[in-house]
């Protein structure tokens, strides 16, 4: 009998774990089930990003629906809304291995059409479904620190709770299929004229000759303080692209949000701005680098370039 990696005090059979995508925020969450004791079987698209897990402990499987067939709840972190439809509803996807009683949990940043979707296929198979998108970062993953928005049945939440707690400070069912995935777009609504302003107070701030640092320092407790100010702009002092949180993720989320919003006769001209020129960040071939790269791109309208603190 496996020893109850019990969470909360909660008592019960420990459920076997299935992880489909170890990228940058899957391998971390990834890596909190395996150190509190669960058994976990694995898959994703590159091997060697699952690697440090397997040295853990995790059992490799070829397939999604080879993770399924063995497991209690999957979990899926992948990139975009085509790789969940692959893993989860292709032919050699979750569904086609899961067992009747299991549950899976998409937590990709993804469609709420497409949670929905899944949430019926699953039900005909007598398997629980899940939307379960996050917010925190590649930092909030790191230390187990993430916020999870739940779209689906309660008592299927009730089940993973456990399970989530691992990596999670914040877990809110917000209704039916497809309301996590929505209140994960409020979510990149809110943020997204933020990370513009942020980026360009840091270029306004270079410009006037100010010392970038101080004035961060200066600023970020005050009204104009934000997660991503604190978080983004010591990275991009030191010249420090790399993802976090990449931009082409973003274009995808601000596309979803937006055209959720068009299909709700909504218009947010603020969230279209933010998309138009994230969508530019990538034209320029900044899509594989973290969001406040957008920098970098506002930088070039200007004819200038960011210059990083040594
Ligand atoms: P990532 O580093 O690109 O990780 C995605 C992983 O899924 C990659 O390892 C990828 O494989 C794998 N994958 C994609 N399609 C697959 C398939 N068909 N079969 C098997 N594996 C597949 O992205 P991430 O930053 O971890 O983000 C994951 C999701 O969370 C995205 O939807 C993103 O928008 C969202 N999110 C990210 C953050 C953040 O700060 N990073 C925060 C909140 C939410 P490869 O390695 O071969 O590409």
């Amino acid at each position: 009998m496996q020893t109850e990696p019990a969470v909360g005090g909660a008592r019960g059979p420990v459920p076997t774990i299935g992880w489909v995508g170890t990228g940058i925020m899957g391998a971390h969450m990834c890596r909190h089930l395996i150190e509190a004791g669960y058994e976990v079987r694995v898959t994703t698209r590159t091997r060697d990003k699952a690697q440090a897990l397997l040295d853990s402990g995790a059992t490799w499987c070829a397939t999604p629906a080879e993770v399924a067939h063995g497991s209690d709840i999957v979990l899926t972190m992948v990139g975009y809304p085509s790789d969940v439809r692959e893993v989860v509803l292709g032919g050699s996807g979750v569904l086609a291995g899961a067992r009747p009683g299991a549950l899976v949990a998409d937590m990709t940043t993804s469609e709420p059409g497409l949670a929905a979707e899944i949430f019926d296929a699953a039900a005909v198979l007598g398997v629980g479904a899940l939307d379960a998108p996050v917010s925190g970062g590649d930092v909030g993953a790191r230390n187990g620190a993430l916020t999870i928005m739940v779209g689906g049945r309660e008592e299927d939440l009730e089940r993973v709770l456990p399970v989530f707690a691992r990596f999670a400070k914040s877990v809110t069912w917000q209704g039916g299929p497809g309301a996590g995935q929505h209140a994960k777009m409020v979510n990149q609504v809110a943020i997204a004229s933020g990370m513009v302003g942020v980026c360009e107070a840091l270029l306004y701030a270079q410009r006037a000759g100010l010392d970038v640092a101080r004035v961060v320092e200066t600023i970020a407790p005050g009204a104009a303080g934000s997660w991503s100010l604190s978080n983004y702009a010591p990275r991009a002092m030191r010249g420090d692209f790399e993802p976090g949180f990449k931009v082409d993720h973003f274009v995808k989320d601000l596309g979803i949000a937006l055209a959720e919003a068009r299909r709700m006769g909504l218009a947010l001209p603020g969230l279209a701005l933010a998309e138009q020129l994230y969508v530019a960040a990538s034209a320029q071939g900044l899509g594989g680098r973290g969001t406040h790269a957008l920098l970098r791109a506002l930088a070039t309208l200007s004819g200038t370039s960011w210059a990083t603190t040594p």
